[in-house]
């Protein structure tokens, strides 16, 4: 069988990849160990190494190794070589960060913005993140923006914002226009999720990391991956029902009642106290019986999702807004409470504090990922194109 064009450039970009990874993994390395771990031959880490070193993607590190002899040239990866931006996208700002190839946060800038339509969000973006970059924005590879909602990454669209009040806006292309340069979208919860997956703090298989804030989210990761169901569907449990408690339906933006969204949301805080005539703003510090309810309807639909994942842990990240009183501790207790006759024990549960700068952080490693794993992002999630060009 004849090798298909461009053959060639796919494996070098393959192995570019390979070489990269270990590097991640494992710096600072020697050429031997990359070596070991990719199977490539000493020629080819040379040539790869060479060619990243001249990019800096990579750099030399000396360490003396031992007594006596020489110092062993070890390689890590360079933080002066590319950047990638990410980008929280909320109603009124867009929150913007840039990375280095590690993944570290090097420059951040916040936009403020008045309208929601797609198009003035993807200017705002733009702006953004060329001010956040600086001189910088000459090695930027792509931007990774974090919506609020049901955003399917592969086709590049949002198919449902409520925050945003968005369905279905094609907005991976509406944000390459405007940023003259790749972009990629993907939920609040998957991009803090990415983030995570990216710095190896989680080393298991299987993990449910739940956002609460404005809106609830889930990110569902299965063998190491970040599942996406059929157009972008995967995790949607905020629209899964909540157990009514007979009081009058609570309508939810998506259309339907009584979803979870509508019990263990900000925004279905919010929209209770309304509803009860109440003008008081959620109070952080005090513990209220709203809450307590939210709570309840929480723990018990993320025991009910996780039971079905039956993951290693569970991780809880509340927004700052959503740190009331005691809701995090009070739906760990939903949570563990559904597992009293359970014939397993419960997963391990964490409730973290996600800052915003986390979630734009997380949209901006998944574009770094890019880099990392070319088959990976091949046959799963990253948009053609997103991959930085690479010479022949
Ligand atoms: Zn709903």
């Amino acid at each position: 069988m004849k090798p298909r064009a461009g053959s060639k450039a796919l494996i070098r970009e393959i192995n570019e990849a390979l070489v990269l990874d270990v590097v991640r993994t494992q710096a600072p390395v020697s050429r031997a160990t990359i070596a070991a771990y990719t199977g490539l031959s000493p020629a080819s880490i040379t040539g790869i190494t060479n060619k990243l070193l001249q990019q800096q993607l990579l750099v030399e590190t000396e360490i003396e190794r031992g007594t006596g002899g020489r110092p062993a040239r070890l390689l890590e990866l360079g933080s002066e070589g590319v950047f990638a931006a990410g980008v929280r996208l909320s109603a009124t700002e867009a929150l913007a960060v840039v990375v280095d190839l590690r993944g570290g946060v090097v420059a951040t800038h916040t936009e403020p913005f008045d309208s929601t339509t797609p198009d003035r969000a993807a200017e705002t973006i733009a702006t953004a993140v060329a001010a956040a970059a600086g001189s910088k924005t000459g090695k930027l590879i792509g931007v990774g923006v974090a919506v609020s909602g049901v955003v399917d990454q592969a086709s590049g669209v949002v198919r449902h914002s409520g925050a945003m009040e968005w369905a279905d806006v094609p907005f991976q292309g509406i944000l390459e226009q405007a940023s003259g340069g790749p972009a990629a979208i993907d939920s609040y919860v998957n991009a803090y999720a990415r983030g995570l997956l990216f710095d190896g703090s989680f080393t298991g298989r299987d993990l449910l990391v739940i956002s609460v804030g404005t809106s609830l989210g889930a990110a569902v990761v299965v063998e190491g991956r970040i599942q996406r169901g059929f157009n972008g569907a995967a995790g949607g449990f905020a629209h899964t029902r909540s157990m009514t408690d007979g009081g009058p339906a609570r309508p939810c933006h998506c259309g339907a009642d009584d979803c979870l969204e509508t019990y263990g949301s900000l925004w279905g805080l919010q929209q209770e106290l309304q509803r009860s005539g109440s003008n008081r703003e959620l109070d952080h510090d005090a513990d209220s019986p709203l809450v307590a309810d939210a709570a309840v309807h929480l723990g018990i639909g993320v025991a009910n999702v996780a039971k079905v994942l039956g993951p290693e842990r569970v991780m809880v990240g509340f927004a700052p807004e959503a740190r009331l009183g005691t809701f995090a501790e009070k739906t760990t207790a939903a949570f563990l409470g559904q597992f009293q006759h359970s014939n397993t024990p419960p997963p391990g549960i964490d409730t973290v504090t996600t800052d915003h700068a986390a979630v734009a952080r997380g949209a901006a490693c998944s574009v770094l990922e890019g880099l990392f794993s070319a088959r990976e992002s091949a046959r799963d999630s990253q948009p053609e194109g997103l991959q930085p060009a690479r010479t022949a």
